[in-house]
C-alpha cells in the first residue's frame, strides 16, 4: 500500500505526473483542484461558495478542504493500492488533519514528493496553459498571488514531512518522462524497501 502526497508550486506538473503515476501503479488520484473546479462548473452550492477564492488565487478555508478530502478518501474503494493526494495538504492545519485521518484508518502516508521548479519557469508554463486551456486562474495577476500564497503557506509544511523522513525533492525540469522516471524510482524503492 502506497499513499503518496504530490506537492509543488502551481505549474510544477503535479497533475501531469499524477496521471502517469496512476497509469502505472493502481493508485486513486484525488486532486482537490479538480474537485473544486468540477463543483464550480456544476454550479453547486459548494462551487458557488469557493468560486471567488479559487479565481483570485486564494486558498479555500482549511475546514472546508478537510471535509472535502475526508469525504473523498472515505469513498475510495479497496481495489486500489493506495492514494495520490494532489493539492492537499496545503497548510500546516491541513497536514495535521491528514495525520488524524490516516491514524483513524490505521494507515500511513508513505511518500511526500516535492516537485521543484524555479519561479520564472512556473510563470511561463502557467501563462501558456492559460492560453491553451483557458483556466481562469492562469493569468499573470492570479499566478503571482498563487505563488505568493504557496510560498507563505505550503512551502513551510515540507519541514513536517522532512521530520517524518518521507520527504523527497524532485527537480521538475526536463522532459515529462525524465521527471516521471525519477518519481517511479522513488515509488519502487519505497514499495520494495
Ligand atoms: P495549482 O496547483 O495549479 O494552483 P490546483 O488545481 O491544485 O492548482 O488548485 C487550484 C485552486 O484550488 C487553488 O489555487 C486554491 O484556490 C484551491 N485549492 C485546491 N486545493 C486546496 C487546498 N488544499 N486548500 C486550499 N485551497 C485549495
Amino acid at each position: 500500500m502506497i499513499n503518496l502526497i504530490i506537492s509543488g508550486a502551481p505549474g510544477s506538473g503535479k497533475g501531469t505526473q499524477s496521471d502517469l503515476i496512476v497509469a502505472n501503479f493502481r493508485l486513486k488520484h484525488l486532486s482537490t483542484g479538480d474537485m473544486l473546479r468540477a463543483e464550480i462548473a456544476a454550479g453547486t452550492p459548494l462551487g458557488k461558495q469557493v468560486e471567488k477564492l479559487v479565481s483570485s488565487g486564494a486558498y479555500v478555508p482549511d475546514q472546508l478542504m478537510i471535509d472535502i478530502i475526508s469525504n473523498a478518501i472515505s469513498q475510495v474503494d479497496n481495489s486500489y493500492n493506495g492514494l495520490i493526494l494532489d493539492g492537499f495538504p496545503r497548510t500546516a492545519e491541513q497536514a495535521q488533519a491528514l495525520e488524524e485521518i490516516f491514524e483513524k484508518m490505521g494507515k500511513k502516508i508513505s511518500i511526500f514528493l516535492d516537485i521543484h521548479v524555479e519561479e520564472q519557469e512556473l510563470i511561463d508554463r502557467l501563462l501558456k496553459r492559460g492560453q491553451t486551456q483557458g483556466r481562469k486562474d492562469d493569468n499573470l495577476e492570479t499566478i503571482r498571488e498563487r505563488l505568493k500564497v504557496y510560498n507563505a503557506k505550503t512551502q513551510p509544511i515540507t519541514d513536517f514531512y522532512k521530520k517524518k523522513q518521507i520527504y523527497h525533492r524532485i527537480e521538475g525540469i526536463g522532459t515529462i518522462d525524465e521527471i516521471y522516471s525519477k518519481i517511479e524510482d522513488i515509488i519502487n524503492s519505497v514499495a520494495n524497501g
